[in-house]
């Protein structure tokens, strides 16, 4: 399942390839991937220009020159895939977008996704971007910032920085090693946290998300040219390690249910505080 770290990559290589690139035919045969009846949402795209491409959290946003956004949110896993004129194209497919130029892309959901054609103005309505929380690589997520988002917070911090409405494009995959860097357990509550924790998060948000974003992403997630990341299993720290040393004290790492997610910890380094 794609993270932060995947969707950012695809959204600059996209923004790099398909600036400037005027939409000329839209094929969509899964319906319910729109949020607009198939003839309506190919005439609202056709003939516009894309201005640029972006991400927020897990979503990809292409701007267009008509005041408009389609917004692309992969689910649970999916390919979406650069082509060039005459290449051959994925097997299976359920939207392909084609430029004027024959350049294009085809998306393949293995389960579930969306695309979505926004009018500006209606941004602050879309019921699943308008309420993202801040991406952590957003200029304007700086400790200080981080600092007041958490104040008077008394939820969990794993709970809280997994939900999408508080910090948008951290899931399951990356809070395990983004935790044990900071030595914090799942289950700490944000009350209890002093300055010299939120700030040790903070710098393992961003030293976890950023080295992934390096190396291209996990290694079962593909880029826009089909490139698998560098990123994989062994290179995580705790996450996914059952029963492995932990790489600071050799304690092995241990699974544990913490509300309706798994975590993997070291007891030792991260130990449940009480307040
Ligand atoms: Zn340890």
């Amino acid at each position: 399942m794609p993270e932060l770290p995947e969707i950012t990559v695809i959204a600059r290589q996209m923004n790099k390839e398909i600036t400037e690139k005027r939409i000329g035919n839209i094929e969509a045969k899964q319906p319910k991937n729109l949020n607009l009846p198939v003839p309506k949402f190919v005439k609202t795209a056709k003939g516009k220009t894309v201005k640029n491409v972006s991400s927020k959290g897990k979503w990809i946003s292409i701007k267009l020159n008509s005041a408009q956004y389609m917004l692309i949110n992969l689910g649970m896993g999916a390919e979406l895939l650069h082509f060039k004129p005459n290449q051959k194209l994925p097997e299976k497919y359920q939207f392909k977008l084609t430029f004027s130029d024959k350049t294009g892309f085809t998306i393949h959901f293995s389960w579930f996704g969306s695309i979505h054609l926004v009018p500006e103005k209606n941004l602050d309505k879309h019921k699943q971007t308008a309420k993202l929380g801040i991406s952590p690589t957003d200029k304007i997520f700086t400790p200080e910032y981080f600092q007041k988002l958490l104040a008077n917070r008394k939820a969990r911090i794993k709970n809280w920085l997994i939900n999408q409405k508080n910090v948008a494009g951290i899931g399951n995959v990356y809070i395990q090693d983004i935790l044990f860097k900071a030595k914090l357990h799942p289950n700490r509550k944000i009350s209890t946290l002093n300055k010299k924790e939120i700030n040790n998060l903070y710098n393992a948000i961003l030293s976890v998300l950023n080295r992934s974003i390096q190396l291209g992403g996990l290694a079962y997630e593909k880029d826009f040219y089909g490139q698998k990341g560098k990123l994989t299993i062994n290179e995580f720290l705790v996450g996914y390690k059952t029963g492995k040393p932990c790489p600071t004290c050799k304690t092995p790492i241990i699974k544990i249910k913490t509300g309706s997610t798994s975590s993997y910890i070291c007891q030792k380094c991260q130990p449940l505080k009480q307040p």
